[in-house]
């Protein structure tokens, strides 16, 4: 009896609404699950997410030899993810004495800036994302709080202990992806992230093999029961639902490490439930897309300043411009980048300092407005040697760094 009052308790919670459906949506990231793996054992939950959307490769490491390049280490890539930023902005070097740059928002500072509540919710396996990458209650990130929390476990050695070959961690994982599920089902929190670990640990340990393939499809499990819970708020309570999935870095050769360049530590890999657009169809999808197309669908708005550093573009809708690069001509600056929507006016603005990651804040100058069809924009470089240039059209933005 008290099992069908709460089942209609819950119903009644949930009745579709008349209008817009509300827009929820979940990022779940395990770690370290190379994409020739993943595609090899066909794992069942990545393809049934994708089903509706798709399933296609990603990269993480930033841009090799340049400015961005970024170690293809997890706590990096996990804050390229919150923050829609590589290294050079967001200061996460590795996985220890990290010291994330809180002026490049995460999403959780994102939805808790709306002019509207946004409830948010992390479920994690290690508890460092949610005190130090996200920095909840920090001053630095105004103070953040996260609505729904379960975390905690990988600090708990009386309820997770040690166990041969880190299966502590595997439990962890059961533990976060449970929580996950029964929270979404019943809570349905606007923004949230599932971080599971074991995966990357066993892969650490016996490299490529019987015991990874084992524990990434047992890990495919874990991930199902989230699918299943957002299946059935999509089914009952009238939510239009964008799930992400993605892992926060592909292996070296052997499987065993990773940290380096190499293309199969570059290599990722994405399945979401929704539409895609042309770039991610293209294959040129990144970890640092997943913050920006997060914040399409849930029609979050971002002030101009924290807009402008972002280093991805949506994966989702609409693009008018890409695939910037900025090269030295003499004493100019040459801007080129590619044009989608050919009538799209690009505003072209430069920053001849770095504040922002200092203070938070960056005077950019407006230098132009072309039409993005002309695909190129010059302008003298600052004695200094080193400026930031941002495009912005009214779909996305594209910036990069210049330095001499
Ligand atoms: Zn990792």
């Amino acid at each position: 009896m008290k099992r069908i009052i709460l089942a209609l308790a819950v119903a009644a919670a949930c009745l579709p609404l008349s209008g817009a459906k509300p827009k929820k949506s979940v990022v779940i990231i395990v770690d370290g699950i190379a994409k020739d793996v993943v595609e090899r054992l066909h794992v069942p939950a990545l393809y049934d997410i994708a089903r509706s959307g798709s399933f296609g490769p990603s990269y993480v490491g930033g841009e090799v030899g340049t400015y961005s390049q970024t170690p293809t280490i997890s706590a990096v890539g996990y804050n390229s993810m919150l923050t829609g930023t590589w290294v050079n902005k967001h200061n996460v070097y590795g996985n220890s004495n990290m010291q994330p740059d809180y002026h490049y928002w995460s999403l959780f500072r994102i939805a808790k800036e709306q002019d509207r509540p946004v409830r948010t919710a992390i479920y994690s396996s290690w508890t460092d994302n949610r005190t130090i990458l996200v920095g909840e209650g920090k001053p630095e990130t105004g103070g953040l709080q996260i609505d729904i929390v379960h975390d905690g476990y990988d600090l708990d050695q009386e309820r997770f202990p040690k166990k041969e070959k880190d299966l502590h961690i595997f439990d962890y994982d059961e533990e976060v992806s449970r929580q996950a599920a029964a929270s979404i089902r019943e809570e349905a929190p606007d923004f949230s992230w599932v971080y599971l670990w074991y995966p990357d640990d066993a892969a650490h340990r016996y490299g490529d093999g019987t015991y990874v393939d084992e524990y990434v499809l047992k890990a495919g499990k874990q991930i199902s029961r989230i699918w299943e819970a957002v299946q059935y708020r999509e089914k009952n309570c009238g939510e239009e639902w964008l799930v992400i999935v993605t892992t926060d870095h592909g292996r070296r050769f052997l499987g065993h490490k990773h940290g380096g360049q190499s293309a199969r530590e570059r290599q990722t890999w994405i399945a979401t439930n929704v539409k895609v657009n042309r770039r991610f169809k293209d294959g040129k999808a990144a970890m640092v897309d997943i913050n920006p197309t997060v914040c399409r669908f849930m029609e979050f708005r971002l002030p101009f300043e924290v807009q402008v550093e972002q280093d991805g573009v949506p994966f989702i809708g609409r693009l008018d411009i890409t695939d910037m690069t900025v090269e030295r001509y003499d004493k100019k600056a040459i801007l080129r980048w590619k044009a989608v929507d050919k009538k799209a006016p690009v505003q072209v603005y430069m920053a001849t300092a770095n504040n922002y990651r200092e203070i938070g804040h960056e005077e950019w100058v407006l230098l132009g407005t072309v039409p993005a069809s002309t695909g190129h924009f010059e302008t003298d470089i600052p004695d200094s040697g080193f400026c930031k240039f941002a495009l912005v059209a009214p779909d996305n933005t594209l910036n990069r760094w210049f330095s001499e």
